[in-house]
């Protein structure tokens, strides 16, 4: 989509800090990290939001899933414990209509989120 900011990142056309990107999914450093690792996960496949995932798509979802816990892996948070979020829509917070996995980690996070 011409106009999506994660389509133009996972194209290259804006400038990221990827640390992975295969043929169907890319992951790069948050912008405005909320922890000391904050990861973003796309499919390079515009996809508004997780309410379009749903049964051809949730394959794509799995792989988005193992890429986070590879990169949790990596970055050194998957013993200290991490937070995988996925907003959907007003209420969440979704502010980029294409299809993000966050993973957070590296200090203790509060629970129920504000
Ligand atoms: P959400 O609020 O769930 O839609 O999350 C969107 C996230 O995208 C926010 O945490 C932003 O900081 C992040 N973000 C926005 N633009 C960029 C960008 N160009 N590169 C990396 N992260 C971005
Ligand atoms: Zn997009």
């Amino acid at each position: 989509m011409t106009d999506c900011i994660f389509c133009k990142v996972a194209s290259g056309e804006i400038d990221s800090k990827k640390v992975y990107e295969d043929s169907d999914i890319v992951a790069f450093h948050d912008i405005n990290k909320k922890a000391p690792v904050h990861i973003l996960i796309i499919p390079r496949e515009h996809i508004p939001s997780l309410l379009d995932m749903d049964t051809e798509k949730q394959a794509l979802l799995g792989q988005m899933n193992s890429i986070a816990i590879r990169l949790a892996k990596e970055h050194g948070v998957a013993e200290s414990g991490f937070r995988l979020v996925l907003n959907c829509n007003q209420d969440a917070g979704q502010s980029i209509d294409h299809v993000h996995l966050h993973l957070l980690g590296g200090r203790p996070m509060g629970w129920p989120p504000g």
